[in-house]
């Protein structure tokens, strides 16, 4: 075959890959009750329900170890996959590790990586029930599989959204990616000059958020003890426009969003001052904030109205009038997912 019928990866971009390679995917067993496609797989045994998720971290990809301690990388490679679990509304009881180390490590730095991976299993009550170990040419890969139970109020989808739903979503966002911002330009100015020593001091909120995300198991809780259960629910993980646009897409809806209802921290617009950009594009684009995004009836307005763990940012529409975000001045803007790569270029 000559290379001209060949595809570079580049040219069809993540989504459209994951679609062409499981698109042959039959479900085979009646205990699948959802497969590809959603924050985690669901399967039934009997009356317990479970979700399971996996997630690949890659250095130089996902990670940079010129300024992630190995411990908060462990936490973080934790948390983000408790994150997927959470947004099926289940609860994470278990976990797998896998790693792929080069002989660039030692076994004191793995020491740390499974430090920060146990506090994480510690603060969620998650077991690390297993995972597998090998040699990689360079780099660390890190592959890490969560599993959870689901309750019996039931699972939520991305593709349960409603006209008239509420869309809510927990925290703020931006800050993850504000965080990574002054993480970048400390290691340009080092390599640059490195006498030179990182100006972090003053900038705290932002980094943790960076380096190590909490998955909202609060939010959860308060969910669960409300008698909430949301239609549609998703992590925050490419950037709050791109989620938006999964729950209108798999829920065949439209929405409406107000630019002054998304919540962004003070510390997330100072830093994007600082570098020349607009708050807002962060909070729309950034990624890894790890918060939810979800979307509930009307009627459990009442319940909700007084939470300070979440704030109502829009609502859902018909399919017919797209997906929009309103902004401070009443301009209707198409919403569109530059999603969190682009953003970065
Ligand atoms: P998330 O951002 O929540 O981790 P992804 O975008 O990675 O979700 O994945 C979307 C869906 O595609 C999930 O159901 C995931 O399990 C599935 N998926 C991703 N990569 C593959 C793959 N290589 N083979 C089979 N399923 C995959
Ligand atoms: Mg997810």
């Amino acid at each position: 075959m000559t290379s001209q019928n060949l595809t570079n990866i580049s040219e069809i971009g993540e989504f459209n890959l994951i679609n062409r390679l499981t698109k042959n995917v039959h479900i085979q067993h009646s205990e699948t009750l959802k497969g590809i496609g959603d924050d985690a797989a669901v399967v039934n045994y009997g009356n317990k329900k479970q979700v399971i998720t996996t997630d690949l971290l890659v250095e130089g990809i996902h990670f940079n170890l010129s300024y992630t301690p190995l411990k908060h990388l462990g936490y973080k490679a934790v948390a983000v996959n408790l994150s997927d679990v959470y947004a099926m509304n289940a609860i994470p009881l278990h976990i797998t590790v896998s790693i792929a180390v080069s002989s660039r490590f030692t076994v004191e730095a793995l020491d740390e990586l499974y430090d920060g991976i146990k506090a994480a299993c510690k603060k969620y009550k998650v077991d690390l029930i297993g995972g597998d170990t090998t040699s990689s040419i360079k780099g660390l890969v890190i592959s890490i599989t969560a599993i959870g139970i689901v309750p019996e109020s039931g699972y939520v989808l991305r593709s349960g959204a409603k006209e008239n739903n509420l869309i809510c979503l927990s925290g703020n966002v931006g800050a993850a990616y504000m965080g990574l911002q002054l993480l970048e330009r400390e290691k340009a100015i080092f390599e640059q000059n490195p006498e030179a020593q990182p100006q972090l001091h003053g900038y705290d909120y932002i980094l943790q958020r960076q380096l190590k995300p909490e998955p909202r198991a609060d939010l959860i809780e308060f969910l669960y003890s409300n008698n909430i259960v949301p239609t549609a629910m998703i992590d925050v993980s490419d950037g709050l426009s791109s989620e938006i646009l999964h729950i209108c897409q798999n829920s065949n809806t439209g929405c409406e969003i107000y630019e002054d209802r998304i919540p962004i921290a003070e510390e997330t617009a100072s830093m994007a001052y600082e570098l020349n950009m607009e708050p807002l594009l962060a909070a729309l684009n950034g990624g890894e904030d790890y918060e939810l995004l979800f979307t509930i009836n009307i009627a459990d307005y009442e319940k909700i109205k007084d939470s300070k763990l979440f704030s109502i940012i829009g609502n859902i529409t018909s399919a017919e009038k797209g997906t929009y975000i309103v902004d401070k001045n009443d301009n209707v803007i198409p919403l569109n997912s530059t999603g969190y790569q682009a953003f970065n270029n």
